[in-house]
């Protein structure tokens, strides 16, 4: 039975898949209360004592389950690379570049679910779990040996490194459980020295206030001067800590069309085009990714911050133009900050204006400080 459903797993397009019991997780709630306390989840409010201790035992969920099925879609795709043609362009989180995986796992998994009653000739009560604070996917998936642990938290699965999207079916039916993995990164650290902010900053542990994921997509306020140089050209995510890990680099798994980009603007996009996008540019442009949960703010914002790292004097121009026009006084703020970091009579000229009469408070403070070079 065991092997039938984890065939019909891939049949239905979940790359891996491995079974676990429903069992709860004896260590996890005090885990994750150490890490809430430390001030590692700051910003996360949702992430609360109660929550961890909620996700901790799978049958919060659902009473009747025996078994979780662990399965995750590799989203390895064939990477586009940045155009050659001399525009400032960010870059997105490779999971990002293709349609939102909540809907495709939730779709695949839909399917399983049908096809595992088929098998069994009767119902079964089943809950299906993608990317929610109310289980612990990376522990489902690590006692069920779908992956190991590494120390930049992501989940390593044979063959496909960490390029994997993780999804949980709790089931009302009892499977073999596979053993945890005999696996773990022995003495490497690399993730750990080439992290550009510091975040990962024990093995095992990431301080999310500093990881750049946070920063460019959760958080929906100013992002800390201290990490604005560091934030480099990402604008949706980051992918360092897991493109410079061996077993990931080894991994040769089939793309998935599902995850490759629809236009370059889902991998690469311009900079001064996100400086300028209309919210029906960005609607059109971003449909069914994960990428709106940035919003379309907070993308503008972060391509001012990246403009300010990897911008040059051609750059000026669409600065100023977004520091004395964007409707978001978030955006024209970080706009202010990368014209500091540009320098030259015009951006000045433009910074000795706004720090006059711009009509919001923090968007003056910050051309202030950016021409008295403070920032
Ligand atoms: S995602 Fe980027 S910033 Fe966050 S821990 Fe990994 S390398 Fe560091
Ligand atoms: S880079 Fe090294 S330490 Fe980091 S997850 Fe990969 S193997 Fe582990």
């Amino acid at each position: 039975m065991t092997a039938a459903v984890k065939r019909l797993a891939a049949e239905c397009g979940l790359t891996v898949s491995a079974v676990t019991t429903a069992d709860a997780f004896p260590d996890l709630a005090d885990h994750l209360e150490q890490h809430i306390a430390a001030g590692r989840m700051a910003g996360l409010d949702w992430f609360t004592n109660e929550r961890a201790r909620f996700s901790a035992d799978p049958h919060n969920l659902q009473r009747s389950a025996v078994s979780i099925l662990s399965v995750g879609v590799a989203y390895w795709s064939i990477d586009p690379g940045k155009p050659d043609d001399d525009v400032p362009r960010g870059r997105i989180s490779r999971y990002a570049w293709g349609v939102d995986y909540h809907d495709l796992l939730k779709q695949r998994m839909r399917e399983l679910h049908r096809a595992v009653e088929e098998l069994v000739g009767r119902p079964v009560e089943a809950r299906h779990l993608v990317d929610t604070a109310r289980i612990v996917d990376r522990a489902v998936a690590a006692r069920a040996g779908l992956g190991w642990y590494g120390k930049h938290t992501c989940v390593i699965v044979p063959g496909h490194g960490s390029w994997v999207l993780l999804g949980e079916l709790l089931l009302d039916l009892e499977l073999e459980p596979d053993p945890p993995l005999a696996k773990d990164c022995g003495r490497c650290r690399i993730c750990l020295d080439r992290c550009p902010t510091g975040a990962i900053v024990a093995p095992y542990t990431v301080d999310t206030p500093r990881c750049l994921s946070y920063q460019t997509i959760e958080q929906r306020g100013a992002i800390p001067l201290e990490i604005r140089p560091l934030l480099g050209d990402w604008v949706y995510g980051c992918d360092v800590c897991q493109e410079v890990c061996p077993y990931t680099k080894a991994a040769r798994p089939e793309p998935d069309p599902a995850f490759l980009p629809r236009s370059i603007a889902n991998a690469y996009p311009s900079l001064r085009w996100l400086l300028s996008m209309t919210e029906n540019e960005f609607r059109a442009t971003y449909r069914d990714t994960p990428v709106p949960r940035a919003k379309r703010r907070g993308l503008a914002r972060n391509a001012a911050v990246a403009l300010g790292n990897i911008g040059t004097d051609d750059d000026i121009p669409v600065l100023v133009t977004a520091v004395n026009d964007h409707d978001e006084p978030l955006v024209r703020s970080h706009a202010a900050w990368a014209l500091g970091q540009r320098g030259g009579r015009s951006a000045r000229r433009a910074l000795d204006r706004v720090r006059i009469r711009d009509a919001d408070s923090s968007v003056r403070e910050e051309a202030e400080a950016a021409l008295s070079g403070t920032n």
